[in-house]
């Protein structure tokens, strides 16, 4: 499916066919907005519009070219994003390769609180994803039957690289991670990001609590900081739009 995935051969083998060896989870890219001092949206932690039409576009055009396309359960609470493909022509020309016109959509939930009246549950054609607990599980299968599919993953939170394995399994080959903070900080500590996205756009938010791009509880130790290497700089809008490859642990 979809983009070349430059995580060929890097993962777990199918020894028993002697085939190419499969990777074990999508490549996966995370992308971002956010303002001139580091923040991905107010203190009360209101969507705010970051960046401008081009940016808009590009992130249109990285969310068709990808496999799927996921968000944390605090994003869909807080912003009720539909994470459909905003442009008729990208959508066609997905259809035109044989896709449904949206990428597959996940929502990292534990508890299985993403309310049934969600966009991401009725806007737009495509497969949607409920990525839940154990603790959750069979409630959450009952509560989403005909809207989502829900995979299970982990015993009080969803494990990460469970569902890394899982979704490669369903032929996801690349996977774009739209927010929020922590579920990023806890992609970054399992060392589930390749590349980094952030469009810096120019306004102040402020705030000390206020999210940025990694939340979580932050690392400690030298070497635990991920190191990055810088791919690209370049202007957009009016701002700057940053990619980021992730080389590894300090
Ligand atoms: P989030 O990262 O979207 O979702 C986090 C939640 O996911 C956790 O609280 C947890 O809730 C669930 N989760 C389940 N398993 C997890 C795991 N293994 N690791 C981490 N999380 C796991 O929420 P957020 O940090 O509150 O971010 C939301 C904010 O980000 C909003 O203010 C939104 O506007 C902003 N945002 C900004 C951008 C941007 O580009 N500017 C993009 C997206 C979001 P459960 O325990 O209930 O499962």
């Amino acid at each position: 499916m979809g983009r070349t995935n430059p995580m060929k051969g890097m993962g777990e083998g199918d020894g028993e066919k002697g085939s190419r060896e499969l990777p074990h989870r999508p490549y996966i890219i995370v992308n971002m907005a956010m303002s001139a001092d580091g923040k991905i949206s107010s203190v009360e932690r209101r969507q705010v519009r970051i960046s401008g039409a081009e940016d808009r576009g590009r992130v249109d055009e990285l969310k068709a070219g990808s496999d799927a396309v996921m968000v944390g359960i605090g994003t869909v609470l807080a912003d009720n994003p539909s994470l459909t493909v905003k442009s008729a022509n990208l959508r066609k020309a997905r259809m035109s390769a044989g896709k449904p016109e949206n990428p597959i959509r996940i929502v990292v939930d534990s508890e299985g609180r993403t309310p049934l009246n969600a966009d991401i549950l009725h806007k737009g054609g495509g497969v949607r994803i409920i990525a839940v607990s154990e603790k959750a599980g069979r409630a959450a299968q009952a509560r989403y039957q005909g809207l989502a599919t829900v995979i299970v993953a982990g015993e009080d939170e969803v494990d990460l690289l469970l569902l890394m394995a899982r979704l490669r399994e369903m032929d996801i080959g690349s996977l774009m991670v739209e927010g929020g903070g922590t579920l990023i900080a806890s992609l970054f500590s399992r060392g589930l990001v390749d590349e980094f996205s952030t469009f810096v756009g120019n306004l102040i938010i402020g705030g000390k609590d206020a999210p940025t791009p990694a939340d979580g509880r932050g690392f400690l130790n030298d070497n635990e900081f991920v190191s990055l290497s810088l791919m690209d700089v370049s202007e957009v809008d009016e701002g700057v739009l940053l990619r980021w490859r992730v080389k590894s642990r300090r």
